[in-house]
């Protein structure tokens, strides 16, 4: 610590525990807790601080803005790791509203990125995840987080990484190699390998630059919400849907939400009515159904360009849906208009107006995501299980002992195979006496992810522990029946199993970071410290 406070001064290196505790906050059943926390300013002092990791053997842990919830939060990976608070390094470098990105550091928000797209009038619309509008753009990026608009797989939208390797060298992995190169963020690599995916869910080193791509605004833009009648329907729906992603008709991942997800953003879950297994009842479940307006799936997903485009969409949607269920279309304008007339009755108490004002604005919080709009809708749908909620007003997970612990597999986007996933799932959650909060994003037209919200009251110990091996077991199972995971938490990479992949991911490690100072155990090759 003495050399990092030389370097960085007393406030950005401490180890009290003022300084530690709020980076040793977890949704996790437990997690490890930093040794210290420092934070950087720049790329240089990031070099720095890794130079000195590796004269004293210490081992370093970093986050962007350390929103990582439910897949390890902001805590370390293992014991005895110092956390690098990248947050500090929050400047958007360059927007380029005619090649459309914007070069941003770690620190840069989903809000700051969106408010300054909005304060400079330029048009274009930031990847946008269901997350806390406080979380990074980068990290999630590199994490391969999944969004809403139409570059949802983030991963695939981004170019022009600067990193710093474990031994504190620094490179740039695409075109920007090239002195006075001018292609830096259009496009990855260049001649050569692509080394980016190196560094994407991996521990092999940080960071600090990245050219992410914006979409251009539409002419034309429509939401929609698609509900299906009936719970078996679900594979049909998949079949009919993905000609339509495969052909572009439906540009971004449509997210397709089980009632009791769909009901978690809304409620609590309705404690009186569990089975003796822990889990909701089908008529609880159908309840919830209809005290919300919700069918046992629910999807939404917009259509994007010129009216032609999206006309064109919205017969394609309704055909799709025929005979499944009910499609209603969301223009943004309408919904605007509604919520002009009713803000002030709504303010003079009037109390269908304020009811109307609400259900606007439920309407509008899952639309804003679909064009590049943060907001923090989905978090309450982490208070799930609370009993009661020691900060009402926060909707930070962590300020209410909320639980969570997402399990994300992949599978082929057809019919039979997604109601197998889901049929899976539902049995590992009931088997653990808990409630399967699933959701279904089409990330293309070929493959699609379920990822599993596992929530739970972080005071109930039973539960935690139920819900810490429902994840074991749901990873492990979903793996075996041939879904692997997309992204796993910091509890998920030891089960990943040995095999060349990750024998040779163990040799890259050594080459890269010989001291093995960067994020031990964040990696699913065998041990990662030499
Ligand atoms: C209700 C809810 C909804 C959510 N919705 C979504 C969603 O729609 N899509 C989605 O993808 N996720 C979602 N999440 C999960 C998570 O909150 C997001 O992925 C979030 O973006 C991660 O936090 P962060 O961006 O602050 O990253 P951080 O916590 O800073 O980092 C994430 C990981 O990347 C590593 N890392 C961070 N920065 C760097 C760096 N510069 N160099 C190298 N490694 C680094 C960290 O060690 C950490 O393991 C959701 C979570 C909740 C609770």
């Amino acid at each position: 610590m003495f050399e990092w406070r030389e370097l960085l001064g007393q406030d950005a290196a401490r180890d009290d525990d003022a300084a530690v505790a709020p980076y040793a906050r977890t949704l996790f059943r437990a997690a490890p807790r930093p040794a210290g926390v420092l934070r950087a300013r720049d790329r240089d002092q990031v070099v720095q601080i890794v130079r000195a990791a590796n004269r004293h053997g210490v081992a370093l842990y970093p986050v962007s803005r350390g929103c990582n919830w439910g897949f390890g939060d902001a805590c370390p990976a293992g014991e005895d790791q110092v956390v690098l608070d990248l947050s500090g390094m929050d400047s958007v470098h360059s927007i380029d509203a005619d090649l459309a990105y914007a070069v941003v550091e770690p620190g840069v928000s989903q809000e700051a990125l969106a408010g300054r797209l909005r304060a400079d009038g330029v048009p274009l619309w930031m990847p946008c995840t269901a997350s806390t509008p406080d979380a990074s753009v980068l990290a999630n990026a590199i994490e391969r987080g999944w969004g809403h608009t139409p570059y949802g797989d983030h991963f695939s939208h981004v170019a022009g990484m600067e990193v710093v390797l474990g031994d504190g060298s620094v490179i740039d992995t695409g075109l920007g190699r090239f002195e006075g190169s001018k292609t830096t963020f259009l496009a990855k690599g260049g001649a050569g390998p692509l080394l980016e995916g190196l560094f994407s869910q991996s521990n092999l080193g940080i960071v600090t630059r990245l050219g992410v791509w914006l979409m251009p605004e539409p002419d034309c833009f429509l939401g929609f919400v698609l509900t299906l009648g009936e719970r078996g329907h679900l594979g049909e729906l998949i079949e009919r849907l993905r000609p339509l992603r495969l052909s572009g008709l439906l540009p971004n991942p449509v997210h397709v939400y089980n009632d009791v997800r769909a009901a978690s953003f809304l409620q609590a879950i309705p404690r009186d009515e569990l089975e003796e297994d822990g889990a909701l009842s089908d008529g609880a479940r159908r309840a919830l159904r209809n005290r919300h307006g919700l069918g046992p799936w629910v999807a939404t997903g917009g259509l994007y360009g010129s009216r032609v485009e999206v006309l064109a969409g919205v017969r394609a949607l309704r055909r799709a849906v025929s005979g499944l269920g009910t499609v209603r279309m969301l223009p943004p304008g309408i919904l605007a208009a509604v919520e002009r007339a009713a803000r002030v009755p709504a303010r003079l108490g009037v109390a269908p107006a304020r009811r109307l004002l609400e259900q606007v604005a439920r309407a509008r919080a899952p639309l804003d995501y679909l064009r590049g709009i943060p907001n923090d809708y989905a978090l309450a749908g982490c208070r799930w299980r609370v009993r009661a909620l020691t900060d009402p007003d926060s909707l930070n997970p962590l300020d209410n002992h909320c639980g969570l612990y997402w399990v994300v597999p992949t599978c082929p986007a057809r019919g039979s195979d997604t109601e197998r996933l889901v049929e899976l799932v539902e049995a590992v959650c009931r088997r653990h006496g808990l409630d399967p909060l699933i959701s279904i994003t089409l990330l293309s037209g070929r493959m699609l992810i379920v990822p599993v919200h596992i929530a739970f009251d972080r005071l109930d110990e039973d539960e935690s522990t139920r819900a810490e091996s429902c994840h074991h077991d749901l990873l492990d199972e979903c793996l075996a029946a041939g879904y692997p995971p997309w992204r796993v938490g910091n509890v998920g990479f030891d089960r990943l199993g040995d095999s060349p992949y990750s024998q040779a991911l163990a040799r890259i490690k050594r080459a890269l970071d010989p001291g093995g100072v960067l994020a031990p155990g964040r990696s699913p090759a065998p041990p990662d410290r030499p």
